[in-house]
């Protein structure tokens, strides 16, 4: 087996994200509006080993990769983000599952976590986080046995059977495409998924004020946000602060503003001092952000291109850390020919609607992203978008699709 990597095996966004680790309880509404009842069973359930399977890893290969088995805890910082923290406890109940996505009300979360601006949450248990580096370091001293690894070697060109680099090229019965938001530059995979950035501001360590605002059990925690902020603690006592709102990629292209965008930072850094101002006086030490791979439906999906023995996964959208443990076993299965119930998941089975072409994938996602974006800040300082900022939110939703990184 051969592994062509462009860089280094954890540069990209493996070994920079926020850690979050989890598999699909926590996406029901949406699986359910997409799959319907049974399909987002399906899925759930076999998300539900993601945890166990990355703690096996961890402990059969000797990995300290800070795994914490915490829970995921929804709360919702604005009136507009109720109904997010709601449709989950909905969803679960509905589907039998409660304990999946636990009501957790404004008094419970103090316990948890204090910040003057959550109203209520939702407890997923399913949920852990991870120090990233760390793991994908695990992951790739274990690979190194198994396969043979090519860094530093750019694929410039995929047909069936032959996998070409700028420095030669690979014979393969089996290619396997796993290349996150580069495969927006993919022909197969173009209209399929659109390259957003994610970024993250880190403290110093601040475990005393941690304290003081009652969050010391570990727990990973998201907004209601649609272009999301995603927070976490570390095990050296510092917060990790991510907003999902970094731009968005043209015709597929991974430019600097993915690595280094000082507005995304600032957004990041704001959404720190807004949700959880018990930590005022933690300095902001370190932010880095990196692509991410956004489908029309913010589901991953996995295939074959017809004809060929090329198999693909993408579209993990700022969530791949379970999920591509997932997505390992799924294209595995494809490599193999095995067809059993991975290979029958709607993340194989489905059809995933198209994005529009450049330009106006750009423009038109540009557009939405800003109005919906101008919505959220509006909703959290207690009011409402302006009527086009409404009218230009609303767009996806008409049209059958999601834009944002919830
Ligand atoms: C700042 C940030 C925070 C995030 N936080 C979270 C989080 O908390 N939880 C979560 O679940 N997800 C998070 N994500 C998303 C998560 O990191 C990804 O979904 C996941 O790492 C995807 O894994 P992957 O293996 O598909 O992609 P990658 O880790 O990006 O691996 C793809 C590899 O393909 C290589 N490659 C690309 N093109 C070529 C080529 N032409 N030739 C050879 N190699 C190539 C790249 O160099 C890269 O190493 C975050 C992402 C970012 C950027």
């Amino acid at each position: 087996m051969v592994l062509l990597e462009e860089s280094v095996c954890g540069r990209g966004p493996s070994g920079r994200n926020g850690g979050f680790c989890h598999g699909y309880w926590s996406h029901l509404p949406r699986l359910r509006e997409r799959f319907g009842d049974a399909g987002a069973r399906a899925v759930a359930r076999a998300g539900a080993a993601i945890i166990p399977s990355v703690r096996a890893f961890c402990g059969a290969n000797g990995v300290d990769a800070w795994l914490h088995e915490s829970g995921m805890l929804r709360v919702s910082a604005a009136p507009a983000q109720d109904p997010a923290v709601d449709e989950e406890v909905e969803a679960a109940r509905e589907l039998g599952v409660p304990e999946e996505a636990v009501a957790v009300s404004g008094d419970e979360l103090v316990a948890r976590i204090r910040s003057p601006v959550f109203r209520r949450g939702v407890f997923l248990r399913d949920g852990a986080t991870v120090h990233p580096g760390r793991l994908v370091v695990g992951l790739r001293q274990a690979a190194l046995g198994k396969v043979r690894l090519h860094e530093q070697t750019r694929v410039t060109g995929i047909e069936d059977g032959v996998v070409r680099t700028e420095h030669g090229s690979v014979r393969a019965r089996e290619v396997v495409v796993a290349v996150n938001a580069a495969a927006a530059g993919w022909k197969p995979l173009r209209r399929r998924i659109t390259a957003f950035g994610s970024y993250v501001v880190l403290t110093e360590p601040v475990p005393e004020l941690l304290e003081q605002i009652n969050w010391t059990g570990g727990e990973a925690v998201l907004d209601g946000r649609m272009f999301l902020h995603y927070f976490r603690t570390t095990d050296d006592g510092r917060v990790l602060m991510g907003s999902g709102s970094g731009p968005i990629g043209f015709g597929g292209r991974i430019d600097d503003r993915f690595w280094l965008d000082e507005a995304t930072v600032a957004r990041a850094e704001r959404g720190l001092r807004r949700l959880l101002p018990g930590l005022d006086e933690a300095k902001v030490t370190h932010a880095w952000g990196g692509p991410i791979d956004v489908s029309s439906d913010h589901l991953p999906f996995f295939g074959t291109v017809p004809g060929t023995r090329i198999h693909y996964g993408a579209g993990y959208s700022g969530h791949g850390v379970g999920p591509s443990w997932l997505g390992g076993q799924i294209l595995a299965r494809l490599a193999l020919a095995v067809d059993d119930e991975l290979t029958r998941l709607p993340f194989v089975t489905r059809r995933v609607p198209k994005l529009p072409p450049e330009p106006f994938r750009r423009l038109g996602g540009g557009l939405v992203r800003a109005s919906i974006m101008a919505c959220e800040e509006a909703e959290e300082q207690g009011g409402r978008g302006s009527l086009p900022a409404r009218v230009g939110a609303a767009l996806p939703r008409l049209l059958g699709m999601s834009v944002g990184t919830r």
